[in-house]
């Protein structure tokens, strides 16, 4: 039997095109950096250290995009996952500002590599983020008005109730944050894409390939299932499915489960009345709810997430609810997949960017913002490893902590931690 997956039933892999498929690992090979997962993280690493002139071994356990990279919301969106105002408060207002144009310079780098490499993604422009409660809206207010004063953006507009109404019939919202400089994408075409792109600069990438075990040191050894890669570094890019291949930084994120739906293909009315402009959209619930049209007119809907290690038996029926809630008038219509994803998250949210050791570098727990960031993380490592650290420590200097209990006991704290907000999601 093979133990490696294939793509999950997602609208995703139904519509990507064509799968480019890789050999899996069988016998020796040399590189100069290893990479250990194919998500944008390992993908970007590889592009940037191939375009640096480092031969590149990418290893997946499964195929490219098969993790959180190839079954997102597919939201492209500006900054940090955190709040400015938060970063301001935790690393002063010069690193709050750095880290911020470091958000936009991801969103850019998104971009770019799309152009550069020709990957046909879908791509679009805008995000409407909504305020389900009226406390919110004063606050999605003050940001924009702290991030046109403080940050010179000029991408971002407050709508109220009223302007709303013009750009959604979404249900039970009562302000919102228009940003023109975010952007949305189809995910496992860019994953894909990303990959091409790898393989055309010269990356070795084997799928069907699990790393099992790897011996730090000046030589590091990294052993799959059937074979095994020497290199002098080593990039961990396994996110919220790393499990226990590297304890020393496991502790630091928690992997979650979120979930998304694709309805039928609705009628172009219909389609105007979610979202007139083919923004993406999204709610200000700490479970958030996000969602966008797809490019043959589907409603994707992302909603609800768990902590354990299962998927809930239907995801469709999962998932639905918390779509009718916003568009009662879909009613109707058919869901036509439901698939769920493992993402990982940090404490205060901020990614985790590290080194294990001199030569094992690593970044993860983008907490729900990893499209520009985990594009971004694989652009500072290909840096770092290359001797330029500047922006990988910028990002590395932001304390994120370790999750009380360590790998071991970090669940049942989450849990509660987790369903305590949710249950604040529920009440005024
Ligand atoms: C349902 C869902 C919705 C999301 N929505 C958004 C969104 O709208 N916008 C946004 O910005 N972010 C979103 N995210 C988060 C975003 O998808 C992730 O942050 C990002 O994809 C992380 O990329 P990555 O490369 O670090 O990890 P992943 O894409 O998860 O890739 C890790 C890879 O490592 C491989 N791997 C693990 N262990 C091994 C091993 N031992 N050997 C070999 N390979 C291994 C896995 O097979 C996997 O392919 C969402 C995530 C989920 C799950």
């Amino acid at each position: 039997m093979n133990p490696h997956a294939e793509h999950v039933n997602s609208w995703y892999a139904a519509s990507a095109e064509g799968p480019i498929t890789f050999d899996a690992l069988s016998g020796n090979s040399e590189a100069d950096v290893c990479i250990v997962g194919a998500g944008y993280t390992g993908l970007s690493s590889a592009i940037h250290l191939a375009k640096r002139g480092y031969r590149v071994v990418v290893l997946e356990a499964n195929r490219v995009g098969w993790g959180a990279s190839g079954r997102n919301g597919g939201h492209v969106g500006t900054g940090q996952r955190a709040d400015q105002d938060s970063l301001e408060k935790w690393v002063g207002t010069d690193t709050a500002l750095a880290l911020w144009q470091l958000g936009l310079d991801a969103v850019d780098l998104v971009c770019e590599l799309i152009s550069n490499h020709d990957i046909e993604c879908e791509l679009g422009v805008g995000n409407l983020h909504m305020a389900a409660k009226p406390r919110h809206a004063r606050e999605l207010a003050d940001e924009v008005n702290h991030l046109t004063e403080a940050y010179g953006y000029s991408q971002a507009s407050y709508l109220n109730r009223e302007a709303l109404a013009e750009q959604t019939s979404a249900q039970g919202m009562h302000g919102g944050m228009l940003d023109l400089g975010a952007r949305h994408l189809h995910p496992l075409k860019y994953a894909r894409g990303l990959a091409r792109a790898a393989s055309e600069l010269g990356v070795t990438i084997f799928e069907q390939s699990s790393v099992i075990k790897w011996r730090d040191g000046a030589n590091i050894v990294i052993e799959t299932d059937n074979g095994s890669v020497k290199a002098r570094k080593l990039v961990l890019a396994c996110n919220g499915y790393l499990g226990k291949l590297a304890p020393a930084i496991a502790g630091n994120i928690m992997p979650i489960n979120n979930f998304v739906i694709a309805t039928e293909p609705l009628s172009s009315a219909q389609q105007q009345a979610v979202t007139k402009n083919n923004y993406s959209l999204s709610d200000s619930l700490f479970v958030i709810n996000y969602w966008k049209l797809s490019g043959d007119g589907r409603l994707l809907f992302g909603g609800g997430e768990n902590y354990t290690s299962r998927f809930p038996a239907d995801i469709k029926a999962f998932v639905r609810p918390y779509m009718l809630k916003i568009y009662p008038e879909l009613a109707d219509v058919k869901i036509d997949y439901g698939w769920g994803g493992t993402l990982g998250i940090t404490m205060n949210r901020m990614p985790d960017f590290g080194r294990i050791s001199a030569n094992t570098f690593y970044a993860q727990g983008f907490s729900g913002h990893g499209v520009p960031t985990a594009t971004m993380a694989g652009k500072l490592l290909a840096a770092a490893i290359d001797g330029d650290c500047e922006n990988f420590n910028l990002m590395a200097s932001v304390p994120t902590h370790r999750f009380p209990g360590g790998t071991l006991l970090r669940w049942p704290g989450l849990v509660a931690g987790m369903l305590y907000y949710s249950l604040l999601d529920k009440i005024g």
